[in-house]
């Protein structure tokens, strides 16, 4: 194998390695895991990992780490009862109608 070949195939591997890492990032294994799994390994092992490794469900997030108010839209870094933009809960109720309700 030539130099070029070589490095080529390492570039490849590297590539391959951090597209498996980013569609893993949804699941359970995560984006570093699967990265390094496919480094160290192959970008095959870590399409099994992805494979095997059981999607996140969870009604309320947009992605990972992100959290979306079903009024107004707004994506949100913590889990929140009362939306920090527009103040209401998943049934559109500001703290103190809810309060109202509830009471
Ligand atoms: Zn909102």
């Amino acid at each position: 194998m030539t130099e070029a070949a070589r490095f080529g195939l390492g570039f490849i591997w590297v590539i391959a390695s951090a597209i498996v890492g980013f569609v893993n990032k949804g699941r359970k294994i995560g984006f570093g895991r699967a990265f390094i799994l496919s480094l160290i390994l192959s970008p095959v092992a870590g399409i099994c990992a992805y494979m095997l490794s059981t999607p996140k469900i969870e009604t309320d997030v947009v992605s990972n780490d992100y959290y979306m108010c079903n009024q107004c839209g707004k994506v949100s870094p913590h889990k929140f009862h009362y939306c920090p933009n527009c103040g209401l809960d998943y049934l559109g109720r500001t703290k103190e109608q809810a309060e109202v309700e509830s009471a």
